[in-house]
């Protein structure tokens, strides 16, 4: 039995957990099976699993990110690819908002809906934040309350300041490189067992998601939900490969078959956090990007690149409009793009800040918060959604800047070896 559960890939394993929990869940439904008991009774195992990946994250970004830097071993070419990284996640995010606010525009899915909000919806204060305060949140005042609460981009900007001084340090600090080498190699492994646990998680996720449906509440807004991931399988299948292809240079199926644990992971849990120990490890193990590289790029991008989250702003915020009869002018156009952009850049890697962040997008062109409310119910399901677009762009700037940077390991990338 042990032996035939561990003869099968993780990645198949994932997937049919995926599949068998959605189907089990609904039938659990259907069919009231086990004496009417809710499918959310099972959630904690999916609980479970995302404690103990995010237990991960803490250690496994700081080691690995420290550690990356020094084997790369010089300043000049960590800003080249921060600035190639930069360049993608801005040229992704702009292309991904203006899909948004172009289905939106053509398919009008917010012209005649009735506008009544579900009973007991609450109507959101305005976000606040503001473009300071987001660089202020990026440095901490205190690196171990930093750790301790597991702020991820803070955490980042100083792994990334220890990384560039211990290179400074130059021979003194070689001990230290040897222990985050050490340290990185160990959290590798911790995270490969921890990936055990991923079909159990997904499965009671996805058991919870599919037994937990209203589906009065998703039929009224099917067609937003169907733009969402219309929005999102545009962005997956359309502009990551021609990434891959054009300025990667590599074969797109090789892509997909190394990143699809990090995509089932991304989609059940609904955080790009949670996600972000898979995506490192499908990053470097199966798609062969330099530890240096990828640990880099994943990190940052886990928090600040957010295509299927800039989509879906766009996308609602043009609906909102619509569903309460205000005319958006050129002018709003540009607002909600520079203002979505922000926001997906804004929006932490768990799940549902995306829907925070659309009181951002909405109050800067003054559609009523009211929207925020109406589409509060169906967040969870489009959340899963933009979530994988947003771990597969991460994982697709981290093979383009690798190649770039010349590292990446090719016949790692092309081989089906270790997946
Ligand atoms: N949950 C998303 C993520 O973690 C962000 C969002 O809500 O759009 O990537």
């Amino acid at each position: 039995m042990f032996k035939f559960w561990f003869s099968i890939p993780l990645w198949q394993r994932v997937i049919g957990a995926l599949i068998i929990g959605t189907l089990f869940g609904w039938i659990w439904k259907e069919f009231a099976l086990f004496g009417g008991a809710s499918p959310e009774s099972i959630k904690w195992i999916g609980d479970l699993f995302i404690k103990a990946i995010k237990m991960l994250i803490v250690p496994l970004i700081f080691f690995s990110l420290v550690s990356g830097i020094a084997a790369l071993g010089d300043l000049r070419k960590l800003g080249n690819v921060g600035g190639k990284a930069l360049m993608i996640f801005g040229g992704t995010a702009a292309i991904s908002v203006s899909l948004g606010l172009t289905l939106a525009t053509i398919t009008q899915p917010g012209v005649g809906l009735n506008v009544a909000l579900p009973d007991g919806a609450e109507v959101p204060e305005p976000a606040t934040t503001t473009a300071v305060d987001m660089i202020l949140s990026m440095v901490t005042d205190n690196p171990v309350a930093t750790m301790a609460e597991g702020q991820v981009l803070p955490l980042i900007i100083f792994a990334l300041l220890f990384g560039i001084s211990v290179l400074m340090a130059g021979k003194e600090a070689l001990p230290i490189v040897k222990a985050m080498d050490a340290g990185s190699a160990v959290m590798q492994r911790m995270t490969m067992i921890v990936m055990e646990l991923a079909p159990f998680g997904v499965f009671a996720l996805m058991v919870w998601v599919a037994g937990t449906l209203e589906p009065a509440v998703l039929l009224g807004l099917l067609q937003i939900i169907g733009l969402n991931y219309l929005g999102c399988f545009i962005i997956i299948l359309l502009v990551y490969p021609a990434i891959i292809k054009f300025i990667a240079k590599l074969p797109i199926i090789d892509f997909y078959r190394g990143i699809v644990d990090a995509q089932v992971v991304a989609f059940s849990t609904a955080s790009s956090n949670a996600a972000l120990p898979v995506t490192l490890r499908c990053v470097q193990r199966n798609l062969g990007v330099s530890r240096s590289v990828s640990s880099f790029v994943v990190a940052l991008g886990a928090t600040i690149n957010m295509n299927g989250t800039a989509m879906y702003l766009g996308l609602v915020a043009v609906f909102g409009a619509q569903v309460y009869g205000i005319d958006l002018t050129w002018t709003s156009y540009v607002l909600i793009a520079l203002t979505a952009t922000l926001g997906s850049v804004g929006a932490a890697g768990i799940p549902g800040s995306g829907l925070i962040m659309l009181t951002l997008v909405l109050t800067s062109i003054g559609v009523p918060l009211e929207t925020v409310a109406l589409v509060a119910g169906i967040n969870h399901i489009m959340d899963m959604m933009r979530t994988a677009t947003n771990v597969t762009g991460d994982a697709t700037v981290a093979v383009a800047v690798g190649r770039m940077a010349g590292e990446i390991d090719v016949e790692e990338y092309v081989s089906a070896d270790d997946i």
